[in-house]
């Protein structure tokens, strides 16, 4: 039995090599599990549920065959695709799970986070986090047609690039305060995250035990993703 984890796939209609290597990875490995873990940031952007990129659909499509084989299929939001929702769910068979979640793996409680609250360093992308995760500010921003919302995301896209060209490299990593706070409030002694764009395994001592922070890789140069059997945890990548 196998547990497969990935994040930070940024499906995006201008990358298609990503979608066709995440299909790929449907198709060939998850295939073959027990469950598939989406650590948020699936899409690079995602307005609504009512999105209908052709590109994304088949992602959906794919998940939805995949969900109805007995996989079972879990999503978390990222900083991208935040407003996933129930229509996300119907399309694909995902079950949406909040950010920060514990699950209980073989007896083990594992914390499974997007990462983006993590950091946090960086503090003027915290403010706009707590603005856009207000569910009446995305009430609001879901009521505007669907052309609006395309434009203003892309705004939104042109501004985080401008902020991560500005900003200096550690702010945009974890906050090791906010790591040891998220271990002690899950009571878990293992994390795995993405975000980051930083794939890697850390430990780090909380309260005298020992903890491992497992760092999911994105997909924009090649694909990447966590690999559970037998009790072990693998990082493997899927080069394009
Ligand atoms: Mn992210």
């Amino acid at each position: 039995m196998r547990r497969l984890f990935v994040s930070d796939v940024h499906l995006d209609a201008e990358r298609t090599d990503a979608t066709e290597q995440f299909l790929a990875f449907i198709d060939t490995e998850a295939v073959g599990a027990a469950a598939l873990y989406i650590l948020g940031d699936l899409f690079e952007a995602w307005v609504g549920d009512d999105d209908r990129d052709p590109g994304n659909e088949r992602v959906c499509s794919a998940l939805r065959a995949l969900s109805r084989r007995g996989v079972a299929c879990f999503a978390l939001h990222g900083n991208r695709d935040f407003l996933l929702g129930a229509g996300f769910s119907e399309r694909t068979g995902c079950r949406l799970l909040c950010d920060p979640v514990v699950a209980e793996l073989d007896g083990e409680r594992v914390l499974l986070t997007h990462g983006d609250a993590l950091c946090t360093d960086d503090h003027s992308y915290q403010e706009l986090r707590s603005i856009v995760r207000q569910r009446q500010w995305q009430r609001r921003f879901l009521a505007l047609p669907r052309g609006s919302r395309e434009l203003l995301a892309n705004e939104a896209r042109a501004g985080s690039r401008r902020h991560l060209a500005r900003t200096v490299p550690y702010i945009m990593d974890v906050n090791v305060a906010a790591v040891t706070a998220a271990f002690r409030a899950a009571r878990a002694r293992r994390m795995i995250h993405g975000h980051t764009h930083r794939p890697g395994v850390h430990a780090l001592e909380v309260d005298g035990a020992p903890t491992e922070r497992i760092v999911l890789g994105a997909w924009y140069e090649q694909g990447s993703y966590l690999n559970w059997e037998c009790g072990r945890y693998e990082l493997r990548s899927l080069p394009r």
